[in-house]
């Protein structure tokens, strides 16, 4: 029988870490050995640490999932790296220099780190899907929408799904050349001439639709995020990838074939 993947969750009260802990606990191979929270304790069998140091020494883990605050994932990332446990990283907000410390670690222990902003399977394909018909469409408008307490506009995924046509696109001003805003903002975004819209609604969750354009035709490439439970099979790949893994990954779609 194959080892199973022992499994440490930081953030395993939080939305995202909850259902991590869900997740790990229905996978055969996997085996969540311990907790990394603010507060001490046990979640059934399962050990709670505040301090991952300890934690890493305790229960000699083979993988950190961290789904945390940028200040704690920071420090958990470092201390798992410098100590030869792997890392799959899902939260975000982590400074340029603070993934390039991660980086350096990694590649300096080799030691699998992988880094994901999306772990939306769904939403990685979409862009990458976006990306191949960018080389046949020059006319394209992205829509995000997100539920009303998002912070950030326009998305983090529009931004980059928009970064990802770019590569393929000839760049265009697109829409008519005198065009003019009666209302100031219902163009859009301007993203090298493409448009990005942001739509804020209670009831959303995380969806985008990419719309290409062309003589007769449209093209539309959607993808929706109904739930936190749509990330876990990115997160469950990435477990399962990094243990293959003696460097730095940065984004699901660089694990995607
Ligand atoms: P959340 O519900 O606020 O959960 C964060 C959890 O981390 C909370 O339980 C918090 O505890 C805990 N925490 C804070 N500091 C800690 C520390 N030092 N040690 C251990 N636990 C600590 O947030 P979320 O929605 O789950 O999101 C978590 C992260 O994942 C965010 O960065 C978010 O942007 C990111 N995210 C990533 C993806 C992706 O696909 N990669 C998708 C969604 C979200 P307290 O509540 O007690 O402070």
């Amino acid at each position: 029988m194959n080892k199973k993947i022992r499994i440490v969750i930081a953030g395993p009260r939080g939305k995202m870490g909850s259902e991590a802990v869900n997740m790990v606990n229905s996978v055969s191979n996997f085996e969540l050995v311990g907790l990394i929270d603010k507060k001490h304790g046990v979640n059934g069998n399962v050990p709670i640490f505040t301090d991952i140091v300890d934690c890493i020494k305790e229960t000699k883990p083979d993988v950190l999932v961290d789904l945390t605050v940028p200040e704690a994932a920071f420090y958990h990332g470092k201390s798992a790296l410098q100590a030869g446990i792997k890392v799959v990283m899902g939260t975000t907000g982590l400074t340029s220099e603070e993934l390039n410390e991660l980086k350096r670690l990694s590649i300096e222990n080799k030691t699998g780190c992988i880094i994901a902003p999306n772990f939306a399977i769904g939403a990685v394909l979409m862009m990458k899907f976006s990306q191949m018909a960018a080389k046949y469409y020059q006319d394209v408008e992205i829509l995000e929408m997100h539920h009303d307490q998002k912070l950030d506009a326009p998305s983090g995924t529009a931004i980059k799904t928009a970064e990802m046509i770019k590569l393929e696109r000839m760049a265009k001003k697109q829409g008519h050349p005198n065009e003019k805003e009666n209302l100031k903002g219902s163009r859009g975004a301007d993203f090298d001439g493409m448009r990005i819209h942001s739509v804020r609604l209670p009831g959303l969750v995380a969806h985008q639709q990419v719309m290409f354009g062309s003589t007769g035709e449209t093209l539309t490439i959607r993808h929706d995020s109904y739930n936190r439970t749509s990330f876990m099979t990115g997160v469950k790949l990435s477990v399962e990838t990094v243990m293959n893994l003696d460097d730095y990954v940065y984004g699901l779609e660089n694990i995607i074939d």
